[in-house]
């Protein structure tokens, strides 16, 4: 808080108004934007009166350090940042005490509804950037990281919705702007779910209780109003497939598949409901064929009543038909085991051919090592001058090597070094070097994970996710 003497003389006027024209229960204008990082899995823009919020999310991903994961769910790390050039009076670069705790209780109001156990060892990195700052930016901040999360597809409960409520010349007052959050006598910022379950509760200054449930309630409305721009911003962005399909049903009606049923517009539905919703999309998948053949029949029952009739007497003419073929189906089932066993035969042969193959290719390379082995010692380079050059720099090539990888070694020890000092909070972007080591040594691994966690990342899909167009997706699986 400021000093006292550049304070306005009033933050309320007399009908009740604000300095920036809001009334006590009104919130900021809001702007939101999706996907403006290609190379984040989901990302997020947000204008919140003055403030303005980039937030980058990246993964499920491998968790880097190792010591980091976690086997039984990912570990999730949010990064607030606020830049130099955001605040009147240069902010400091690089994390403070204040970006620490604010990335500290931001992550914690994410962690209840991420359904972070279904991607064990990996990490889903939360990065916020505060371009501009105007009070309230790490209620911001959690607004656009609701967003850029469900961008990158993470599978989560519910979105997370976050405002803050204070007391202004004794009154209290929803979404404090930068005066009256330098001037006020209390701010308050709240997280919630759109259950209305509080996921982060902070109070700066003095409030009393009966204060406290005032502001809750105007937070409560705050909140809704934020989920419903929100929930508006990711329908539109995200909604037009299901609409196509809604579309593409309604004209078959005319042709007399009545029996198709429109699949029901987007709803953020309480949590079971969400989850119980992607299992469904997964089963109606499976049984779309077997649905559309079902819509044809019955379309045919309705048109010609002797319709059941003519399929019982076909079925019977089936069944006579099968009587007289029986031996004729047996000999052609013998025919075909004869006919398989010729081909196992086969197959034996081609994997012998093919040991046979990796035999000789092993002895190669053998032989090639050995050739290193028998290398002419350096006196006898004299008599075979062509060869000294090509050897001499094949060596450096290799000493380059392997100096650079020491290099790198040394660089990742002193990264896991400055790692274990500072607190899980201040991690720090993944660094060049260790994706460079990642393409050495790691790529397994990591194909590893990816295998492991892609299917059941398929299973847990949000509503969002479903109906993504991949084009527009940014680079997910940067890392493949
Ligand atoms: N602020 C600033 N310099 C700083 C930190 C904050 O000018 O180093 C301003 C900034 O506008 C911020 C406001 O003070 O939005 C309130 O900061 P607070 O710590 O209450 O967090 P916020 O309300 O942004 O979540």
């Amino acid at each position: 808080m400021s000093s006292m003497s550049d304070k306005p003389e009033k933050l309320i006027t007399d009908d009740g108004l604000r300095l920036d024209g809001r009334r006590a229960d009104e919130i900021r204008p809001m702007k939101i934007e999706i996907g403006v990082l290609s190379r984040a899995d989901g990302s997020c823009y947000l204008e919140w009166g003055r403030n303005k919020i980039l937030v980058g999310v990246f993964g499920p991903r491998e968790a880097h350090p190792r010591r980091m994961q976690r086997a039984d769910s990912a570990v999730i790390r949010y990064k607030y940042n606020m830049a130099s050039f955001s605040v009147e009076d240069r902010a400091r670069p690089g994390p403070s005490r204040r970006s620490i705790e604010i990335s500290k209780v931001s992550r914690e109001a994410f962690e209840p509804v991420i359904m972070a156990e279904l991607f064990p060892k990996t990490a889903i990195d939360i990065y916020v950037e505060v371009l501009q700052a105007d009070a309230g930016t790490r209620t911001a901040a959690i607004n656009a990281s609701s967003i850029a999360l469900a961008d990158a597809g993470i599978p989560m409960k519910g979105l997370i919705t976050s405002c803050a409520f204070g007391k202004v010349d004794g009154q209290i007052v929803l979404d404090l702007n930068k005066e009256e959050d330098n001037y006020g006598e209390a701010d308050f910022p709240v997280a919630m779910t759109q259950d209305g379950e509080i996921t982060l509760m902070q109070m700066d200054g003095h409030l009393t209780p009966d204060e406290i449930k005032k502001g809750l309630e105007l937070v409560k409305k705050g909140c809704k109003e934020i989920l419903e721009i929100q929930q508006a911003v990711l329908r539109k962005k995200f909604e037009t497939p299901i609409e196509e399909t809604v579309e593409e049903v309604t004209d078959t009606e005319d042709t007399g598949n009545k029996v198709v049923e429109a699949e029901a517009p987007l709803e953020y539905a309480s949590e079971a409901a969400v989850v119980e919703e992607a299992l469904e999309e997964a089963e109606e998948l499976e049984e779309e064929q077997l649905c559309e053949e079902t819509v044809e029949t019955d379309a045919l029952a309705e048109e010609i009543p002797e319709f059941e009739e003519l399929e019982d007497i076909i079925k019977e003419a089936e069944a006579l038909v099968e009587e007289d073929t029986v031996e004729d189906v047996v000999e052609a089932e013998i025919e075909e085991e004869a006919l398989e066993e010729g081909t196992l035969e086969e197959d034996a042969l081609e994997e012998a051919l093919e040991e046979e193959a990796l035999e000789e290719a092993l002895e190669e390379e053998a032989e090639f090592e050995a050739s290193f082995e028998a290398a002419p010692e350096p006196e006898d380079f004299e008599e075979l001058e062509p060869i000294e050059e090509e050897v001499s720099s094949e060596v450096e090539e290799v000493e380059f090597d392997s100096e650079e990888l020491a290099y790198e070694e040394a660089q990742l020890e002193e990264e896991t070094g400055i790692e274990e000092v500072a607190s899980e909070e201040t991690f720090e972007p993944e660094p060049e070097i260790e994706s460079e080591t990642k393409t050495i040594t790691e790529v397994p691994a990591e194909e590893a994970v990816k295998a492991e966690v892609e299917p059941e990342e398929k299973k847990c899909e949000g509503p969002w996710k479903v109906v993504k167009d991949p084009s527009e997706s940014g680079s997910r699986g940067e890392n493949e």
